[in-house]
């Protein structure tokens, strides 16, 4: 049987591999030459840039996923936990760096308040039964029916889950320091909402952030799709590279094929991994999509994101591999970005410099960073918007270094909304999906299955369980478990 995969990203390679593996011939069809969707890299003057993903959290996501096909992680890349995990710059200008150790931390959680180290290890007791319930069973339902949740006993957990509790006043209730509520509270931030409107059930970022730890792969996060490629590949897959797909063709109310520029291809399913809306609004026609133009304007998005690949000429003294800019109100930025929707004036930023771990990022005794600053989806992207906020960050950057950098550097590359919905046709210019509010969460989520016709399905981080690396190498899982039980190879 047949299987066309639109787009090349965790979720389309992680449903290819499964699907293969299960002796489905396999095709994926990517727009760009180069695999990985929002992780792919590029190489400019000796700097190897990964263009997305960063901070390699969950690990055990990416083993359950490599170790079903008899593999391990370490048979495609070298994975290096980092110590410190990372660090956060606040506006004293004092910064905290996160240790690796639990006995560590707790000391510092009890420097900043003194007894705090016992509220913590409550807090994360709480965080881990979240996490370990929701991986081993929460995050892998299709999201079909609610009967997939009375299996799992979901409703007589749901108030140690504290699904319907905000996250914020959970963090709130067990610490006083802005400093330590600021660590705590950061982790959702992946989930693209405000802490405030996130739900209590999401301390389980924290748990693997802080308690599992921050990893690197080294090569850059590329390599995890490299890995996956290679995967792909040795289990039958096709590519076709460079192809950008134009109409899903459809005939007596099935997919049929799919029409690139120059190719029809023929297909008894199809899988599209790229952006839901895209797939909807510009590859169906209209009676045969599953949602409206009026649905997707009142989903709450994740943020999207101005970012900076810069070549520095010199090694940073005080910069770690991650570093967290709260160095302006926290508060305002979360505002002006979740609720207001504007160009926040003051922005937090992240700067990461992947050269302090790995040589392969950066040519000798030179610095790879990137900056990276969460904004709304859909704001207006200019040259002068850019410029002026990379004026902005890297003042402040260099003011925290106490050291010149605009004069070392050498290469310098932006990237922004516009960019995101070239590249990947994505709404808006989302960088990262659908935000996990609690009405956008499992069965709340835009669905795997096209409810018109039969043999279509979705992936990716606009879908079950979310956006992120670990839920999307999920959701290709799931789909890929939903075709094998519904399409099975006789
Ligand atoms: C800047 C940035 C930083 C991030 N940081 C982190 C992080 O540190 N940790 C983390 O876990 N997550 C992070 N994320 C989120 C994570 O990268 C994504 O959630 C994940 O990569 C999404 O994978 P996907 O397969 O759903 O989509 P994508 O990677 O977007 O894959 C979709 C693919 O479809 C292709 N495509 C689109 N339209 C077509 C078409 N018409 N025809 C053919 N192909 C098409 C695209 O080119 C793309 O390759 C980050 C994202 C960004 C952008």
């Amino acid at each position: 049987m047949n299987v066309i995969i639109i787009g090349s990203g965790f979720a389309g390679l992680s449903s290819a591999a499964i699907l293969a593996s299960k002796g489905y011939n396999v095709r994926v069809i990517e727009k760009h030459n180069q695999i990985g969707g929002r992780a792919r890299q590029f190489n400019k003057k000796g700097y190897n840039f990964d263009m997305g993903p960063s901070w390699y959290w969950m690990p055990d996501v990416f083993d359950q996923f490599f170790n079903q096909f008899q593999k391990s992680t370490k048979d495609y890349y070298e994975l290096l936990k980092l110590d410190p995990g990372f660090q956060i710059i606040f506006e004293d200008q004092k910064n905290l760096v996160v240790p690796a150790q639990f006995e560590k931390l707790e000391s510092l959680f009890n420097e900043i308040e003194p007894g705090s180290s016992k509220m913590l290890k409550k807090f994360m007791k709480e965080a881990e039964f979240k996490y370990s319930f929701g991986m081993s069973s929460v995050v892998f339902q299709p999201g079909i029916s609610w009967m997939e949740f009375c299996k799992l006993d979901l409703f007589k957990n749901v108030f140690r889950l504290q699904i319907l509790s905000s996250y914020k006043s959970h963090v709130a209730k067990y610490f006083k320091h802005p400093k330590l509520r600021a660590l705590l509270e950061f982790p959702v931030l992946f989930l693209g909402t405000a802490p405030k409107d996130t739900p209590a059930l999401y301390s389980l970022m924290a748990y693997s952030g802080l308690i599992q730890g921050t990893f690197y792969p080294m090569g850059g996060f590329h390599q995890v799709i490299k890995g996956m490629g290679k995967l792909c590949v040795d289990l039958g897959v096709s590519f076709n590279l460079g192809q950008n797909v134009e109409e899903i063709e459809i005939k007596d109310s099935k997919v049929y094929g799919v029409k690139t520029k120059t190719k029809s291809y023929l297909t008894d399913i199809l899988i599209g991994s790229a952006d839901y809306h895209h797939i909807e609004n510009n590859l169906l026609p209209k009676n045969f999509r599953n949602y409206s133009e009026n649905y997707w304007s009142k989903k709450t998005f994740s943020p999207s994101c101005l970012l900076f690949y810069l070549g520095i000429n010199k090694k940073l003294k005080k910069i770690i591999h991650h570093n967290l800019f709260f160095d302006a109100n926290i508060e305002q930025h979360i505002d002006e970005v979740y609720s207001k929707k504007i160009w926040p004036k003051n922005p937090l930023f992240y700067a990461c410099c992947p050269s302090k771990t790995d040589p392969f990022t950066a040519p000798q005794n030179k610095e790879n960073i990137f900056l990276l600053i969460p904004i709304t989806p859909g704001l207006d992207d200019s040259k002068d918007l850019r410029d002026h906020y990379f004026n902005i960050i890297l003042k402040r950057l260099e003011d925290y270094c106490g050291e010149n950098i605009s004069d070392f550097i050498e290469y310098k590359k932006d990237y922004c909304i516009n960019d995101f919905i070239h590249d990947y046709n994505a709404y808006k210019g989302n960088a990262y999906g659908l935000a996990n509010t609690l009405f956008q969460t499992a069965n709340f989520k835009p669905s795997i299955i096209n409810k018109k016709l039969p043999n279509l399905f979705y992936t990716g981080q606009l879908t079950v369980p979310g956006p992120g690396v670990p839920p999307s190498l999920i959701s290709g899982q799931i789909v890929a478990k939903h075709i094998s039980e519904n399409f099975p190879l006789s």
